[in-house]
């Protein structure tokens, strides 16, 4: 992966030294590059990237229980998937013990269309359940006392991301579908049945329950694989259309939201795509060792 500086320095003295490039930035890094590289030093770039970025519409939902006794730490990080509906399923995630960071970046789990109503309601809880509130803010062990779900739905809608005027970041337009919002429908009354159910406090994380901007950790596509130039920006073995030996290996390449954790899928389409590069399996043809 080139770095930004490295790459500016190519840019300036048009020397290519590498005979080969993958990018593997993930899809803020590698989107971001190759939006810039496509105005300046790689024209032929597809005008395909950065769009149809998607996630895996998923609601992160966190549920804290009052007895002190619980402990959700040992175990997988993920072991089971329940499927709750043609297009949906929940993972209840594991944090290790000590993993108390998250408790500061979530707030009561609500609904509402404005921000008004929800502080309102934020509020309104907080004084209609003071203790359960204030447990899940002083509780000893947030990973220990606290069942993350996981809701995943294969439901697509796409963004496309465009570079900011004067190369200042990157911003965001949506492209299919509907919205990503951190209100979907079934993901409330999951959390407040399983909440009943372990006398614990449903949590969101707050720049939804404030600003109604949802959250995604699998963030998917930008430098999709298509048929060829003017379908995606990659083919199917991941070479960047219009270069040679440049690739891109990372979560930019997928180009369908999966429904699930994405990282196994990832890691196995980059090392198809490795193990397709000529000699690319022997350290001593990589690094003329003899
Ligand atoms: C909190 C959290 C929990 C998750 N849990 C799971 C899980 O349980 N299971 C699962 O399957 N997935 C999980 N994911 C998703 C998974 O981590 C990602 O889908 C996956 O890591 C994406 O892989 P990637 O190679 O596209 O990017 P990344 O893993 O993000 O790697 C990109 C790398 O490139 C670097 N980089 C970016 N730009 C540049 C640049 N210009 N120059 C040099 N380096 C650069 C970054 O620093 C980073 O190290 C989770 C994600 C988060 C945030």
């Amino acid at each position: 992966m080139w770095e930004e500086s490295t790459a500016l320095f190519f840019k300036k003295s048009g020397k290519y030294t590498s005979k080969g490039i993958i990018f593997s930035g993930g899809v803020l890094g590698t989107v971001k590059l190759l939006l810039k590289f496509k105005k300046s030093s790689l024209p032929k770039l597809s005008n395909k990237i950065g769009n149809m970025v998607r996630t895996n519409s998923e609601a992160l939902m966190p549920v804290t229980a009052m007895d002190k006794k619980t402990d959700y730490s040992k175990g997988v990080a993920i072991g089971s998937i329940l499927h709750i509906g043609e297009h949906s399923h929940l993972g209840p995630v594991r944090y290790s013990k000590g993993s108390g960071i998250w408790r500061l970046m979530m707030l009561s789990r609500v609904e509402g269309k404005s921000f008004i109503i929800r502080i309102y309601k934020i509020f309104a809880d907080f004084i209609t359940h003071p203790i359960k509130n204030l447990n899940t803010i002083f509780v000893d062990d947030w990973a220990k006392r606290t069942q993350v779900l996981l809701f995943m739905q294969t439901l697509d809608s796409t963004l496309k991301f465009k570079e900011r005027l004067f190369g200042l970041g990157m911003k965001t337009k949506l492209e299919a579908g509907k919205a990503p919002t951190p209100f979907i429908p079934e993901t409330q009354s999951i959390a407040e049945k399983y909440a009943k159910k372990i006398n614990g406090k449903p949590m969101m994380p707050n720049n939804e329950a404030l600003f109604g901007i949802p959250t995604t950790a699998h963030i998917l596509s930008g430098s999709c694989m298509g048929a060829n130039v003017n379908k995606g920006v990659i083919d199917k073995n991941n070479h960047v259309f219009g270069y040679e030996n440049m690739l891109v290996c990372d979560g930019s390449m997928i180009s369908a939201n999966p429904g699930v954790n994405p990282s196994l899928t990832i890691t196995a389409l980059t090392e198809r795509a490795i193990s397709l590069i000529p000699h690319a399996n022997t350290f001593e043809n990589n690094y003329n060792i003899s």
